[in-house]
């Protein structure tokens, strides 16, 4: 019989784990029951016997029998799905206890009830059940059941994961490494899924012991670290203490004795904290081996030592057994054949019962020794041969195995590799498509900004635009009246001229000059002044055309420009504007005055081409005006052919 270890379910976590990792020699790991359940009540059952089996397998059987033994009148028929879930937990139970057969039994009750293949504690059961199965033709039979039971479930689902760990687990006890490693890494990749940590670490821990027995220790090593990283990160004490156990074990295969030794020395001191008794022995025993091969044989027999009590106490034959091999090795070492050979003895009755066949060679080549030690090498010689003939037949099937688990690996390995070659171009395409998207984003940012630049450019461009236009006119505007100011009316009068002159059109010019104004200003006020101005500029401009031009020419002086205009036009104008200002009113103070004013025009000359000159004419017909009593209009040329009309015009 194996014994059996478990790991425990991380707290709190919904997926109840409950592995029961051989320490043994070369024995299966073994695990029971991977989904939990979902009534509360059983769950709590499963929680149970993570902490206490015993306790758990009594209340389990308690609340069987009250099912079974209930008045009918009250349950008409025990519920089926409650019982079979009972007979799960102690099956897992004895499991746990190493009660194999009631184990058995247990789950053959509970399957006869949950039959439906897709119902997790019919799986729940089947792995009990095949769990504790040892023998060649059971095993074949609960793998079958296995994969009847893996069929209709969906591929990479919790139950099927579940399921091909414990196949897993059936085939490496079947001494089929390579159908093991293949049916465990194909449940190791399934459960990458972060819902499936407890399987994958499940998978991880038994993948792990498969690959140390095939001399992978670095394979070994690296899925057991995952082991104490999710333990160590769960807090789970009795798993971590399990992951380093493990980890001296294959640490002792690769001949570091030394770090071996503070695995179990760390193992021990877990399951001390655990009060676990079985955990110490084992860590003890291992410890033992470490210290046989580094020479500290006290320490060993020490451990040995208390190795063998616990065993003894727990009736775990074959872990007796090796400890008494190692017990023998000391007394060997120390010098006491005697006493080596009578322990070697022991072991080897009827042939080494109880121990694995690999295990027993060895035991044959120490008493070999033991013998030769007490000069009896007839004996010594016959083990010897023994030792051979077992050693030989163990390797061949060591090398067969070994080769058919390179094969596996040969081909998981590949398959990674494609898969990861697969992720990687999926990788590079998702992160090609991911650099497009992010160019296609920055341009799109760039056209958009592009875009905001432009129509920030036109925009100050159209403000900048109306801004200069303003200033523009600003600068050519007088500020009180609105009227061109003296520079651009001298302008526009060039450009008139100019025009009339190429045109050969007439234009008349006025220059026209507010009459005692000084007095205005004085009397009225400044402000007066300034308003009687405003008035004139509007004024004038209702009595002029849209082609004259009114501009101010400086002070109270105006400069009218009127293309295309005869004398007799232009007089007319004039005298319109004169009517006009009758109507501005003075205040108080300037009672008894009146706005009026005075003008002097200018008609363009045949070739006449120049302003100043023009203006100058305007200017001493101006004069005249003023001279001549103001409130008059003049012209410049005395000698000008005036119509009866405009004579009457002037004379006024
Ligand atoms: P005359 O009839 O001979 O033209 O007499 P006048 O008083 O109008 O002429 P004068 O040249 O002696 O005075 C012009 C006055 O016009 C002097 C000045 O203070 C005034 N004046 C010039 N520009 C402005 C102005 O923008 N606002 C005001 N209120 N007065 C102005
Ligand atoms: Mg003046
Ligand atoms: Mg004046």
């Amino acid at each position: 019989m194996c014994m059996n270890r478990r790991l425990p379910k991380a707290p709190g976590w919904w997926l109840l784990s409950v592995l029961g990792l051989t320490w043994a020699f070369g024995c299966a790991p073994v695990f029971a029951g991977c989904i939990a359940s979902g009534d509360p009540a059983i769950r709590a059952l499963q929680t149970l016997i993570d902490k206490d089996a015993a306790q758990a397998l009594q209340q389990a059987q308690l609340q069987s029998q009250a099912l079974l033994l209930a008045p009918r009148r009250l349950a008409p028929r025990p519920d089926p799905q409650r019982l079979a879930s009972l007979y799960a937990v102690q099956a897992q139970a004895y499991s746990i206890l190493e009660l194999d057969e009631k184990a058995k039994n247990a789950a053959q009750e509970g399957l006869k009830l949950a039959t439906q293949s897709g119902d997790p504690v019919h799986q729940d059961l089947l792995s009990a059940y095949a769990e504790n199965i040892y023998d060649a033709a059971g095993m074949e039979g609960a793998i079958q059941a296995i994969d009847a039971a893996r069929s209709p479930q969906g591929k990479g689902s919790l139950a099927d994961t579940c399921l091909l760990i414990t196949r897993g687990l059936l085939q490496y006890r079947q001494d089929r490494a390579d159908l093991a490693i293949s049916s465990l890494t194909q449940a190791y990749h399934a459960s990458v899924a972060a819902a499936f940590a407890a399987p994958r670490i499940l998978a991880a821990s038994v993948l792990s012991t498969v690959m140390r027995s095939t001399g992978d220790y670095t394979q070994a090593l690296a899925l057991n670290q995952e082991a104490i990283d999710w333990h160590m990160q769960h807090g789970a004490t009795l798993g971590l203490s399990v992951d380093r156990f493990l980890r001296g074990k294959i640490l002792n295969l690769m001949g570091q004795y030394g770090t071996a030794l503070e695995e179990f020395t760390e193992a021990r001191k877990l399951s001390v904290q655990l009060d676990d008794t079985q955990g110490i022995a084992f860590a003890d025993l291992l410890a033992c081996s470490a210290r046989i091969e580094l020479g500290q044989l006290d320490h060993a027999t020490a451990e040995c030592g208390n190795a063998l009590r616990l065993f003894t106490a727990s009736h775990s034959a074959d872990q007796v057994k090796e400890t008494k091999v190692l017990l023998a090795r000391i007394d060997l070492a120390a010098g006491r054949a005697g006493s080596a050979l009578a322990t070697l003895n022991e072991v080897l009755d009827q042939g080494g019962a109880d121990l694995l066949p690999g295990r027993v060679a060895a035991v044959y080549q120490w008493r070999a020794r033991a013998n030769a030690a007490l000069h009896d090498f007839h004996a010594g010689y016959k083990d010897l041969a023994e030792y051979a003939r077992r050693y030989a037949a163990a390797n061949d099937a060591e090398r067969i195995k070994v080769a058919a688990a390179l094969r596996a690996r040969f081909e998981t390995d590949r398959e990674i590799e494609r898969n990861s070659l697969l992720k990687h171009e999926l990788g590079a395409s998702r992160e090609e498509a991911q650099r497009q998207a992010q160019t296609l984003r920055w341009n799109a940012v760039a056209a958009v900004m592009g875009v905001l630049v432009i129509a920030l450019l036109i925009y100050f461009l159209i403000v900048n635009h109306r801004y200069r236009q303003q200033l523009v006119k600003l600068a050519s505007l007088d500020g009180l009246t609105g009227l061109p100011n003296r520079r651009r009316t001298a302008e526009l009068a060039t450009a008139a001229l100019a025009n009339a002159a190429a045109m050969g059109t007439p234009l008349t010019i006025a220059i026209i000059d507010m009459d005692h104004f000084k007095i205005i200003n004085d009397r009225c006020g400044h402000a007066t002044g300034d308003f009687v101005l405003k008035e004139f500029a509007r004024v004038g401009r209702e009595a002029l055309r849209d082609s004259d031009v009114l501009g101010r020419w400086g002070g109270e002086e105006f400069l009218l420009i009127m293309p295309e205009a005869t004398l007799e036009f232009a007089l007319g104008a004039l005298e319109r504007m004169r009517t006009l200002l009758f109507g501005i009113c003075l205040p108080a103070s300037g009672a008894g005055m009146r706005v009026s004013l005075s003008a002097g025009l200018a008609q363009r000359e045949r070739h006449g081409r120049s302003l100043d000159e023009m203006i100058a004419r305007a200017d001493s017909a101006l004069y005249v005006a003023k001279n001549e009593g103001r409130d008059l209009v003049r012209v410049a040329d005395e000698g000008y052919l005036a119509t009866s009309a405009i004579r009457r015009a002037i004379r006024q």
